[in-house]
């Protein structure tokens, strides 16, 4: 997408109930002004959804007839392995997320269809992006993806074109790396392990006290093999289950204890996302505190630094509580480069199963990570509305970039159907744009 010629310019109009009407006539110098008269003071509307959200996660722009790979590789944790590399900019792997590619390299196809023929797996790893310039550095903790799916494409010399549908799958700590004769990166890595504290009040649950215990809700935690002190225990109806009863016989008020539970966490996360609007429902969301703490990482709008701190961390709490912590502060996307807003959190929505972000790549090869957003401002448009490729069956898609700065930032999506809705939305990159506190706070940091 990132190739079109740009034909024309337009502003683009600051989102609200009226965007119907003035949709038609976007382009116009009177939209400028019209968009310059709506700020922050209009009613939030809430995004209306009717489209079907399974389709952006299939992602049919590559095909329906990739070629599906039986059998899942899994590394143990802590073991040393011996991996290609791949580094992609601006890609930076959580586990569960899916990973589109489209390669044209004869050294990375030849790589990965030798991968495609043993285990599937490989390594990915972010280069480090620095301003406008691709610095050559690569990160040193990255994440393993599995091949799920592929296409080759022949040409007259062979396979010219590899089209593959991946997941990330575990995290890995680079130790040493060796660049072949092909440029192709091999590394020694460490697979970093999945650890969990486990129940906090387990040491103080002595069996002298069970008399005292009262019975949760589900009975099936109960110790069945003690019919008469089940009976006794389910006829005190009067007292009310409390799972921090423990704390009691501990050095720690219950409160020390709900700061690291993990299910306390995620409905705390929880909570705060189902308040930005009500696509944002919890059934997008895992069950499993694991892949609930991946899921955050996934589909928050983090910076590089901010994904590093969170794949760096082994442990399922403070993983929660980290992304607890960057949750509350951000209210704001801007643009990375020039620091003008763009989004409120509560313009994030999700239009794909898989949550509000997700990664797709172009006809081009470049992989994206892009979040949706119904509500955007400080962008103008470039080029005119293609259907090429839709990541989003149809909606065509037009660039669009900081109105201050002139930086991609992402893309405007308008339904090509008159029903759909919503009628239009924007995927952000998330390598353009940064999580900020409020607008106040960018200030003081570009006098900084
Ligand atoms: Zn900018």
């Amino acid at each position: 997408m990132d190739d079109v010629i740009d034909l024309r310019i337009q502003r683009v109009l600051d989102e609200d109930e009226s965007s119907e009407s003035s949709e038609s006539s976007s382009g116009s110098s009177q939209d400028a002004a019209e968009s310059g008269q709506s700020g922050d003071h209009v009613r939030r509307a809430e995004p209306l959804v009717s489209y079907d959200t399974s389709l952006p996660a299939l992602h049919s722009y590559l095909g329906n007839d990739l070629e599906e790979l039986s059998g899942r590789t899994v590394l143990d944790d802590d073991s040393c392995q011996t991996i290609p590399i791949l580094s992609l900019p601006g890609v930076m792997l959580i586990p569960g997320q899916t990973l589109p590619l489209q390669l044209y390299n004869p050294s990375t196809i030849a790589m990965m269809i030798h991968i495609i023929h043993s285990d599937h797996t490989f390594g990915l790893i972010n280069s480090r992006f620095s301003g406008r310039v691709f610095a050559n550095m690569i990160d040193t903790i990255g994440t393993t993806v599995e091949i799920r799916s592929y296409r080759e494409e022949e040409g007259e010399y062979g396979v010219n074109h590899l089209i593959i549908k991946a997941e990330g799958r575990q995290r890995f700590e680079v130790l040493e790396t060796r660049t072949q004769s092909d440029g192709i990166v091999i590394g020694k890595v460490r697979i970093l392990p999945e650890l969990s504290v486990g129940d906090p009040g387990e040491c103080s649950k002595l069996n002298s006290l069970n008399k005292f215990k009262i019975p949760p809700p589900n009975l099936n935690t109960l110790e069945r093999e003690n019919t008469y002190q089940c009976n006794q225990l389910l006829h005190r109806s009067s007292h009310k289950y409390n799972k921090y009863d423990f704390a009691n016989y501990t050095w720690f008020p219950e409160f020390v204890y709900k700061m690291y539970d993990p299910e306390v966490l995620m409905n705390r996360i929880k909570n705060m996302i189902q308040t930005w609007n009500k696509t944002m429902s919890s059934d997008l969301m895992p069950c499993n505190p694991k892949e609930f703490s991946y899921w955050i990482a996934a589909n928050l709008p983090l910076d590089d630094r901010q994904r590093m701190e969170l794949l760096k961390i082994n442990e399922v709490t403070h993983r929660l509580r980290h992304e607890l912590k960057i949750l509350e502060e951000c209210c704001v996307l801007t643009c990375r480069d020039c620091l003008c807003i763009i989004a409120n959190r509560e313009d994030i929505f999700s239009m794909s199963l898989q949550g509000p972000q997700g990664t797709y790549v172009n006809p081009n090869g470049y992989v994206h990570e892009a979040i949706t957003v119904y509500k955007a401002k400080g962008l103008h448009l470039t080029g005119r509305p293609s259907t090429e490729q839709s990541w989003f069956p149809g909606y065509a898609w037009t660039i669009v970039e900081c109105e201050h700065c002139n930086s991609h930032m992402g893309w405007r999506f308008t339904a090509v159907d008159k029903n759909l809705k919503p009628s239009k939305f924007w995927a952000l990159c998330r390598s353009a744009i940064q999580n900020r506190i409020s607008a106040s706070e960018d200030v003081t940091d570009v006098n900084v």
